[in-house]
């Protein structure tokens, strides 16, 4: 059993003291304080048991069935028809898909996007990650690299003229910091990780070439897919790289992916849970009136929780700049008297989960994924219970 490192000094006689612990698991939060769903994490995410159900009754037609028939294809078509409707598409472009996840769509740009040379705004993890992949690809140029500090965006400017894609990330999940996306000057195509900020995030689809992303996050399903909507001139760009000589593997072959999406299939097989699940929450996002409203949701969540921490004598929100601070993905600084570790511990403890900061970034922080399946509510109800378990723990032992 691990113990607190939050001590309470009890006088036992006079002069004479002694450091008492709490186990932070042994804290016990009021019923009435407990959120109606305790999942905030960034990815996996919560779940809605309408998703769930969906996929059970999708037992009796679609899961165990050939993906290369009817019913599955038309699965894919639903999602990819949605998706086209959520984000306001015009005529012209394509959802593609594909399996691998976020992850994988990297490796697969710098075989099928990057022509020469790339350009990468890096503010943390997940921006890091596909310079890197650019970085150690032989085939294209050394990437340019735009860096600020975590916490912070750096400024969209004009790429240098050699740079013929510039990659953005609507939402840096590892620091909880958005950025507004826009076009910079010059014609490389404008290709942006959405994957924690698709589908709770705004974005114009001028203002973009490609906006790719994962379903397990604002639209509550499982990993191991991408998902990417392409501009005209990004499915040139595919059509163009594909065409030519370059070598690459098949599994990462856009131009192959391309053709399958458009046909309303993947290259391989697909897990068909993952696109139930996701079809699913497309169409609750479009009845309940689209993107707008999940905006509307997403922003209420955030401004429960930021203006929470702005009231609290312990917790401050990380992202100085308001315009930054995400709200999809709140990041929030504990003082150091009250480790996140004992506060997640005593959360978890009564299944409240997944409110760890991200690893790497090393802070004494909370991190909570407000995507549209979170009822804004349940921030409310999350912020009374970390209250209670910071009370708790100062305490001492009851
Ligand atoms: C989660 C995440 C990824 C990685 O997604 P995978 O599905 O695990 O590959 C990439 N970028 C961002 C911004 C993310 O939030």
């Amino acid at each position: 059993m691990r113990f607190s490192s939050t001590t309470l000094a009890a006088g036992l006689r006079g002069d004479e003291t002694v450091h008492v612990t709490v186990d932070p698991s042994s804290i016990i939060i009021p019923s009435d304080l407990l959120p109606s769903d305790g999942r905030f994490g960034c990815g996996p995410s919560k779940v809605r048991a309408e998703q769930v159900l969906a996929l059970a009754k999708a037992n009796s037609n679609l899961l165990g069935t050939s993906h290369r028939q009817a019913p599955v294809k038309h699965l894919v078509g639903s999602v990819r028809e949605g998706l086209h409707e959520l984000f306001g598409l015009r005529k012209g472009w394509e959802i593609m898909l594909g399996n691998g996840g976020a992850t994988t769509f990297w490796d697969a740009a710098t075989f099928g996007l990057v022509r020469e040379r790339s350009q990468h705004y890096v503010f943390g993890e997940f921006s890091s990650k596909f310079a890197e992949a650019a970085a150690s690809a032989p085939h294209i140029g050394d990437p340019v690299i735009v860096q600020s500090d975590p916490g912070t965006h750096p400024a969209i400017e004009a790429p240098p003229a050699d740079v013929d894609l510039v990659a953005l990330t609507h939402n840096e999940t590892s620091t909880g910091v958005s950025m507004h996306l826009r076009r910079p000057e010059g014609d490389a195509l404008v290709v942006v990780d959405a994957t924690s900020a698709a589908g709770g995030l705004p974005w114009v689809p001028d203002e973009v070439d490609v906006y790719y992303f994962s379903p397990q996050k604002c639209f509550a399903g499982d990993g191991g897919l991408w998902l990417a909507a392409c501009s005209p001139a990004a499915v040139e760009r595919i059509r163009e790289i594909g065409h030519g000589d370059r070598w690459r593997p098949a599994s990462l072959d856009l131009n192959l992916a391309l053709d399958n999406s458009v046909a309303n299939q993947t290259y391989n097989t697909p897990a068909l849970g993952t696109l139930i699940l996701l079809d699913e929450q497309i169409k609750w996002m479009l009845a309940n009136g689209g993107l707008d409203w999940c905006i509307e949701r997403t922003r209420s969540s955030a401004s429960r929780l930021y203006s929470w921490a702005e009231a609290s004598s312990y917790a401050t929100p990380f992202v100085a700049d308001t315009m930054q601070r995400s709200s999809v993905v709140g990041t929030i600084d504990l003082a150091d008297t009250v480790p996140a570790h004992d506060v997640n511990a005593a959360l978890r403890a009564n299944r409240i989960v997944d409110t760890e900061s991200y690893r790497k970034l090393g802070r004494n922080q909370l991190r909570v994924g407000m995507f549209p399946a979170v009822e804004p509510d349940d921030i409310a109800c999350l912020t009374a219970c970390i209250d209670h378990v910071v009370s708790a723990l100062a305490q001492g032992p009851a």
